[in-house]
């Protein structure tokens, strides 16, 4: 079951950044696999750091990484935060936990309206590219 539990993670953060990094990364993962918006959404994250890492390679004591790493846990929880509006689904635990208090772990996509500003905004550009890439790959069958 995953942990949501962002106090917990901060707490990892300062006195373990390795761990901690290794844990959120498999916990996007797992999120990731299941859900392949979220796959994508965490890939254009991720490219998106790549182009800045050169002059982040500099003078990396553990407490700038520990930092760093602060920032990207929070940029991550807020894409999730959004993506979760845009979907429709819990942001707490988007339907993976029972014990959830917002959702009792119905919370999966579409389980509430999806925000349309923030669907606009992020899956909308997803749809239109996917029937662009079916109606591509229809021609070529
Ligand atoms: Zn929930």
């Amino acid at each position: 079951m995953m942990d949501d539990d962002p106090e917990r993670l901060l707490a990892l953060l300062q006195q373990d950044p390795a761990t901690a990094r290794q844990l959120v990364q498999a916990q996007l993962a797992e999120r990731a696999a299941s859900d392949p918006m979220m796959a994508m959404v965490l890939q254009m994250a991720t490219s998106a750091r790549a182009s800045d890492t050169d002059e982040a390679d500099q003078d990396h004591d553990e407490r700038s990484q520990a930092g760093e790493l602060r920032g990207e846990l929070a940029r991550a929880q807020d894409l999730l935060d959004d993506l979760a509006a845009a979907l429709g689904a819990c942001a707490a635990c988007w339907g993976a936990d029972e014990g959830c208090r917002a959702c009792r772990g119905h919370g999966v996509p579409g389980w509430r309206i999806p925000d349309e500003a923030m669907f606009d905004a992020i899956v909308a550009p997803a749809l239109r590219r996917r029937s662009r890439n079916h109606h591509a790959q229809g021609r070529n069958a």
